[in-house]
């Protein structure tokens, strides 16, 4: 069966859904590979490196003509309408926000799994994207704020004088949030962490943080997600939070609630109380911000209440593109393991009886799967 993998259309965005290495992996199993010219080249790899893999490269996409499709970014719904009926897409596809490319899909009748549905199983953790890119995002949002900070990150005592440590808090402490704890640790800062669920504070512990508790009643919903807190127990964690982020010199702040915008954990008022020079990193920008004022892919100065200067607040965009190698690396094995889950002896047959591929199915013939995107549109 022919797979094809495309150069991203996306303005900003640096990543491939495959490397040579996953080319290789997946043209053993009989598949044949083709990669649209350029399509590799901001993660580091040349078109002569796939064809060296076992890849044909491809000027132009026969789009009508593909078997297996696989791709970083959602697809255009222009593009998604060409595919022809019961060919598969592979991707990361936004299903909640991405409305009118799975209307086209399922009008299609493409079958198209969004990697983001991939159940959090352990034997799927080889396919989980989510995880994969939340842990370059969460690298990315320290070094962020690193380079912005107008001091050392560690601690130094030198002849000429001592120089005090940043003081580190992380707000969600998922798989984005303990990644950027462990990058901000290492870079020498004194971290602290909050998370909604209090199964993270011995994660938090055990990357080195000290593990913020405001007393606020557990919030775990299904699968170990936290879930979205009414509007009053919102405000009184705002309040909690508050002294914490006035004392902090780094905010990184990660929280997220599966399918819906992100929660408001920080006001404008609680970044003005930050003292000048501060930093401020919201990496749940795109998907409306943890932070009040927040503007994905720009920094906005927030003057500060407690001396002359601002509060740098970052608003981090395309956070996994910007390590576009290492980003495509995982990404492009995530992909590569969920085609090889379906694939035997050149041909791919998704086995709706196995709960990893099916719970990842966004649409097959003609119908949306997934229930929740399924109500959106109805
Ligand atoms: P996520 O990106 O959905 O959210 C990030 C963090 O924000 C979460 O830890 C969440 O609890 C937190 N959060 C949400 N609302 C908050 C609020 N109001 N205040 C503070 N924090 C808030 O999370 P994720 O990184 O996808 O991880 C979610 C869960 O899935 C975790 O328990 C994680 O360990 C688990 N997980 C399991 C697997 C697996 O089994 N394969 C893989 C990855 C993650």
């Amino acid at each position: 069966m022919r797979v094809v993998i495309a150069r991203e259309r996306r303005a900003g965005e640096r990543r491939v859904a495959a490397t040579p290495e996953t080319v290789a992996q997946l043209a053993a199993l009989g598949l044949k590979m083709f990669i649209e010219t350029g399509a590799g080249v901001q993660a580091g790899h040349a078109d002569s490196a796939y064809v060296k893999a076992g890849a044909t490269v491809v000027t132009q996409l026969a789009v009508g003509d593909l078997d297996v499709f696989c791709h970083v970014r959602p697809l255009a719904p222009g593009l998604a309408a060409r595919l022809r009926r019961g060919a598969i897409t592979i991707g990361l596809a936004s299903p909640a926000t991405e409305l009118a490319t799975v209307n086209a899909l399922a009008t299609a009748g493409v079958t198209s799994f969004a990697l983001e549905l991939v159940p959090r199983l352990s034997r799927a953790q080889a396919m989980d994207a989510l995880t994969s890119q939340s842990l370059v995002a969460g690298y990315r949002a320290v070094l962020e704020a690193a380079i912005r900070f107008p001091r050392f990150f560690p601690l130094y005592m030198t002849a000429a004088g001592t120089i005090p440590p940043a003081r580190a808090l992380v707000l969600g402490a998922g798989v984005a949030g303990l990644q950027a704890i462990g990058t901000a640790k290492r870079l020498g800062a004194r971290v602290s962490a909050y998370d909604v669920r209090p199964a993270s504070a011995d994660e938090v512990a055990s990357m080195g943080a000290t593990f913020v508790n405001l007393d606020l009643d557990a919030i775990e919903g299904a699968g170990g997600y936290a879930r979205e807190l009414s509007q009053d127990r919102a405000v009184r964690q705002r309040e909690l939070l508050a002294p914490f982020v006035a004392a902090a010199d780094v905010l990184i702040t990660t929280a997220a609630i599966p399918g819906r915008p992100a929660p408001l954990l920080v006001t404008e008022e609680m970044v003005a109380r930050m003292r000048p020079g501060s930093i401020v990193v919201d990496l749940a920008a795109e998907s409306g911000g943890n932070v009040a004022g927040v503007i994905a892919g720009n920094d906005v100065l927030v003057p500060s209440t407690e001396g002359d200067g601002n509060v740098t607040l970052v608003g981090m965009k395309d956070a996994a593109s910007a390590l576009p190698t290492d980003a495509s690396r995982l990404y492009a094995k995530n992909v590569a393991n969920f085609l090889a889950l379906m694939t035997q002896d050149g041909t791919v047959t998704p086995d709706f009886d196995d709960e990893v591929i099916s719970g990842a199915c966004l649409t097959h013939e003609g119908v949306v799967r997934h229930a929740p995107t399924a109500a959106l549109l109805a």
